[in-house]
């Protein structure tokens, strides 16, 4: 199927693409890696009237981990999951960047494409939900930095306005010692997941659980945080019942969507499949302090 017929812009700076986005708000879409856009269009499930394809914008393609990990818009998903730097800037997100598609996507799809497509069954909606990541929305009119919680408003939804970029993302520091891990299931390899979890641990002096982190995807029409299950772990010991009533807790409450891929109980059950054993690998990797 061939997309509609639409005007395409390359445009070379910020300011370039905020004077065709603010002439054309309503019209427009940004194209960064295509990998979400580019089916879309040729789906007809969408029908700008004009692309502008940001590519040539330099300053949106770097990351600094100076003061935590700010994310240019378009780093390159590969960059996230191969540059060792920014591996070790953030394991959790390197290893959530890894299930996004395949190689070939990963090469051409960006951070800020897969954020502000806002897919619920997408990895990267999750990480931000589960590390309180803030996304730097920029227009004419000024910066606005949005928790993950004020951004992902729906199926494939944020808080973006038309006539605004998503410039960078921004996660916290990283705590030395954390454990963490990024689990799915999806049928086949590279497929969008059934259901999927985000898990980051931290331990105290006496080896219990001071800090957690859950947050999945592919259950409901956002990312969610399983926060009554990180409630119940925290000050536990590491166990197999402490990460089996987590897992319990944290799909207790959820109502997930039904298709054709599985019934709501089933990705209920596949995500506290994901819970538990991301649980797991984050305590193996977790370390004690001093
Ligand atoms: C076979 C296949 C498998 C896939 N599997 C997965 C998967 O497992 N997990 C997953 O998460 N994704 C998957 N995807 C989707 C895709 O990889 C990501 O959604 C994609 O990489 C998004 O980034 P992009 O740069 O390509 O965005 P684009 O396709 O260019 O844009 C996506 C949307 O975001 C908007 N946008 C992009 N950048 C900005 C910006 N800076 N500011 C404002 N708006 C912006 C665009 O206007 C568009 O609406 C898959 C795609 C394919 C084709």
């Amino acid at each position: 199927v061939k997309p509609p017929p639409f005007e395409y812009e390359q445009v070379e700076s910020l300011d370039e693409a905020f004077e065709l986005l603010t002439e054309n708000a309503d019209d427009a879409k940004v194209l960064a890696g295509g990998q979400s856009l580019i089916p879309l269009l040729s789906l007809r499930l969408t029908h700008p009237e004009m692309l502008i394809d940001i590519n040539r914008i330099e300053s949106l393609a770097s990351w600094d981990d100076s003061a935590g990990l700010r994310i240019g818009a378009l780093v390159r998903h590969r960059v996230a999951e191969r540059a060792p730097e920014m591996v070790a800037a953030n394991p959790l997100l390197a290893a959530a960047v890894k299930y996004i598609g395949h190689a070939a996507i990963r090469n051409r799809g960006t951070i800020g494409g897969s954020v502000a497509h806002a897919d619920p069954a997408a990895e990267l909606p999750a990480v931000m939900m589960a590390l309180d990541g803030e996304m730097e929305c920029l227009s004419r009119r000024g910066t606005r930095r949005l928790a993950a919680a004020d951004f992902f408003l729906g199926y494939l939804t944020t808080a973006l306005e038309p006539d605004e970029l998503l410039v960078a993302v921004q996660l916290p520091a990283w705590v030395a010692g954390s454990g963490w891990s990024f689990r799915e299931f999806s049928r086949r390899s590279g497929d969008f997941a059934i259901a999927g979890a985000a898990v980051v641990l931290q331990l105290d002096g006496a080896g219990a659980i001071a800090d957690a982190r859950i947050a999945l995807s592919g259950v409901a029409d956002t990312a969610v945080r399983a926060t009554g299950a990180e409630t119940l772990l925290i000050g536990q010991s590491p166990s197999e019942e402490a990460w089996a009533a987590a897992a319990a807790a944290a799909v207790a409450d959820l109502e997930p969507p039904a298709d054709l891929h599985g019934s709501a109980s089933y990705r209920r059950h596949v995500a506290a499949s994901m819970v538990r054993a991301a649980l797991q690998e984050a305590a193996h990797r977790a370390e004690v302090p001093g």
